[in-house]
């Protein structure tokens, strides 16, 4: 078969948005029409922030708008219809507790606790594909940093708090191991990450002897990391354990380079596009290359890395559905990629986001300003959801 019988089509907006009802397609038609007006999204970013500051409720103009579009539900129970779906459509979910910023312990002990739930949920339950956790949900960020820039200089205070964060991650990790679903640790900005590094190192010596179970992630944004994944392949080749990673291009380029600028280091993101490009779709070939050593997964929007995954599955002689490689989205995006993958016989997860409606605030304003249009240029979300509205409006 040559690779453009093998290569997935996400051109297929019929099995794209399949399970999305009349309503909810044109909810979805709205709102990103609404997101690809930076001036809206600006002003609604601006709202968001006072209306959270004053306390003021809001989730009334949320919850059947963005909320619904983007997140599960406000609990595990409430993601179930969202679990069902997606399975029923060979998508398989990753339950994530969206709760950000948090720097009392009390809140960083809810915050485990309710990750700790999400994991539990996915104990013989073969819908959920992997579990995952921000270090910073459960460690403070200044607490995170210090550890990042200089661990050895911790005050015996400071030092008291990052065992408690160990023991938080070793309790994550340890009950995702018992349970034997994967877990992915997410990669933050650049100042957390040493830390986050060395906790995840820690934990997949421990846990992915036999096989991967706690993936780190890579940032292919920033001009080391490509180099970094290689070195650990090495390590673990070397000390006898698998490496879990998931790649992703990364989150934070603006914050990079602007804290960068400020305080006068060189900036550890890539030149341009084409870099992080050129470091994302290599990550995603080395992975393929040292599958034996290494499970991944793409957690990415871009068709073209998705295309080059399957591809080099399809190079490499590997079944689609094996269980060392994945790809994965966020829930209410990039709908075109994700079921058409499915649907072709590659795994493939979501993220579904789940919390009190305030605390993910911060997540959705992500979602829009990512969605907001570049130069007036419409979405690709937004041309794919017009085109299957005016299909299904044909057929009727
Ligand atoms: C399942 C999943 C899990 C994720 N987990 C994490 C995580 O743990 N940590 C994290 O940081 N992010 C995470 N992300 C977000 C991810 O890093 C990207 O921000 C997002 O997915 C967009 O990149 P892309 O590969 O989808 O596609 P694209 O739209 O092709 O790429 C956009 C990305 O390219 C990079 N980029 C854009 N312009 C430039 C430029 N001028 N110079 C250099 N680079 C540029 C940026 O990283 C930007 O986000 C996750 C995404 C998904 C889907």
């Amino acid at each position: 078969m040559s690779n453009a019988d093998t290569a997935p089509n996400f051109e297929n907006t019929q099995r794209a948005f399949a399970h999305l009802s009349a309503g909810e397609l044109n909810r979805a038609l709205v709102l990103f029409q609404t997101v690809g007006n930076n001036q809206l999204v600006r002003t609604g970013k601006a709202l968001m922030q006072v209306a959270l500051a004053l306390r003021i409720p809001v989730g009334w103009a949320i919850r059947p708008t963005v909320y619904s579009h983007f997140c599960g539900g406000e609990t595990i129970a409430e993601c179930e219809g969202t679990v069902a779906t997606l399975h029923a459509n060979k998508v398989h979910t990753i339950l994530d507790y969206s709760a950000e910023g948090k720097e009392e312990e009390i809140d960083l002990e809810a915050t485990q606790s309710h990750i700790l739930q999400a994991i539990a949920a996915t104990k013989g339950d073969q819908r959920h594909g992997f579990s995952v956790f921000k270090v910073s949900g459960v460690a403070s960020t200044a607490l995170l940093e210090k550890a990042s820039v200089n661990p050895d200089g911790l005050t015996p205070s400071d030092a008291a708090a990052w065992n408690r964060v160990q023991a938080r991650v070793d309790t994550l990790c340890s009950e995702a191991a018992q349970l034997g679903t994967p877990v992915f640790i997410d990669a933050e900005e650049t100042w957390l990450q040493d830390a986050i590094d060395r906790l995840a190192l820690e934990q997949m010596r421990k846990h992915n002897g036999k096989k991967a179970i706690v993936f780190n992630t890579v940032q292919l944004y920033r001009h080391d990391r490509y180099a970094y994944l290689k070195e650990t392949t090495e390590l673990a080749q070397k000390e006898g354990w698998h490496l879990g990673v998931k790649l992703v291009r990364g989150a934070y380029m603006e914050k990079e380079r602007a804290r960068a600028q400020e305080q006068g280091y060189a900036s550890p993101i890539q030149p341009d596009k084409a870099s992080t490009d050129r470091d994302f779709n290599a990550a995603v070939r080395w992975c393929v290359k040292h599958i034996d050593r290494v499970a991944f997964c793409a957690g990415s929007h871009n068709e073209e890395s998705n295309a080059l995954l399957a591809q080099c599955l399809e190079e490499a002689g590997l079944a689609r559905d094996d269980e060392r490689a994945w790809s994965a989205q966020l829930l209410g995006m990039s709908d075109h990629i994700s079921f058409n993958l499915s649907q072709a016989g590659y795994n493939v997860a979501k993220y579904v986001p789940f919390g009190p409606i305030r605390e993910t605030i911060p997540y959705l304003i992500r979602r829009a300003e990512e969605n907001s249009s570049v130069a007036g240029q419409t979405s690709r979300e937004l041309e794919l959801i017009r085109r299957e509205v005016k299909r299904r409006k044909a057929k009727a």
